[in-house]
């Protein structure tokens, strides 16, 4: 086996492979296949498309994420190559998921099958977990790894884009819809009638507001946006007596959900309606603790230095481990966060390389 060709064939297969949130049958079997020939313990597949893969049998049980799904692709003139096909130039490979998040799945798998033909797993049981759809926020694989393998990770290592930096905590994300009723009437007599866009427009201005209201000392301020509004009328003539815009809300640490849809209650104070669609929490782990210290470990035994120990400004699966089920959590992973959702997406191979040395000492200095 030669480690670097088979995982770079691996890597460019799987970006080859297009996995929109919900559509990831294809590129899950061709991680089940992977993990089965690089003769992980057991290899199970979900009908979500969850991959999960065993090594081991010691007694602290650990768990690697990083997920299969993409976004899709706006404009696709901007790319320089085909996002649905994997293109290697100079040590770099493009393409949709390429840095978020299959380098880091291929770097995971990778890690696992060092581990197991080392023979590193005396004291462990790592479990490699390919997730389906985390772009849009759907725990299933969760659901699939605690409750159906009725096991509970003693450590979770999250594999998203940190540029190779150990990140101990994140930010949490929520959505909202907010619909803001008026009254309807011909676009001839306004004044008759209560015009639902220009209250959802002096609704949203307040909402902007927020922004600067408060900070902490770990995740700095929350950030709001609108993203999307949206009007249901019966014509362009009429003055809509409804309308609708979405919120994505980035949380900090300490946040609930009542807290923060209590806030947009206080500016939509009458007519309107608040729904939540999503909320993930924030967390953070502190920088003494001892997963954190494992990390630093490994990271100094891989590469001989330091590493950079922050956080994340962007939400991953760590909000279900860490946030909701408080498994201590970290996050590590190969490439830059500023290539993840963009046009000629990429990844240096050289990163997923050594994210395997990352990977594959972390759990004996666990
Ligand atoms: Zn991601």
């Amino acid at each position: 086996m030669n480690l670097e060709n088979d995982c770079l064939k691996f890597l460019l297969k799987i970006v080859s492979t297009k996995s929109l949130s919900g559509q990831e049958k294809a590129v899950s079997k061709i991680v089940a296949d992977e993990m089965k020939s690089l003769n992980y313990d057991f290899v199970k597949t979900d009908k979500y498309g969850n991959v999960i893969g065993k090594i081991g049998n010691g007694k602290k049980k650990i768990l690697y994420d990083a997920h299969i799904d993409t976004v899709g692709i706006s404009d696709i003139k901007k790319w320089k190559t085909n996002p649905y096909k994997a293109a290697f130039k100079n040590g770099i490979i493009y393409g949709r998921g390429a840095c978020d998040d299959k380098g880091c799945v291929a770097a995971m798998v990778y890690a696992g099958s060092l581990i197991k033909k080392h023979g590193l797993f005396n004291d462990f049981t790592l479990f490699v977990s390919a997730s389906s759809r985390e772009e849009t926020g759907e725990p299933y694989w969760l659901d699939f790894i605690i409750k159906k393998l009725n096991f509970k990770p003693d450590c979770v290592v999250i594999g998203e884009p940190s540029d190779m930096k150990i990140i101990r905590g994140h930010k949490g994300r929520s959505e909202m819809k907010v619909t803001v009723f008026g009254k309807s009437v011909h676009a001839s007599i306004p004044n008759e009638g209560d015009n639902a866009i220009y209250k959802a427009t002096d609704y949203i201005k307040k909402i902007d507001n927020l922004n600067n209201k408060y900070k902490s000392k770990n995740l700095g301020k929350p950030v709001i946006s609108v993203t999307q509004i949206e009007t249901k009328n019966a014509s362009t003539n009429t003055i809509p007596d409804n309308c609708s815009f979405y919120i994505d809300r980035r949380s900090i640490e300490n946040e609930t959900a009542k807290k923060i849809s209590d806030e947009i209650k206080n500016i939509c104070k009458k007519d309107s309606i608040i729904n939540y669609q999503k909320f993930f929490k924030a967390w953070v782990l502190p920088q003494n603790h001892n997963l954190v210290n494992s990390s630093i470990n490994a990271y100094k035994s891989s590469f001989k230095k330091q590493p950079i120990v922050t956080l994340w400004p962007f939400c991953t699966n760590g909000s279900f481990t860490m946030g909701e089920k408080n498994i201590p959590t970290i996050g590590f992973g190969p490439g830059s966060e500023k290539y993840a959702h963009i046009a000629n997406e990429q990844i240096k191979f050289t990163d997923v390389l050594n994210a395997i040395k990352f990977y594959s000492v972390f759990p004996s200095l666990y």
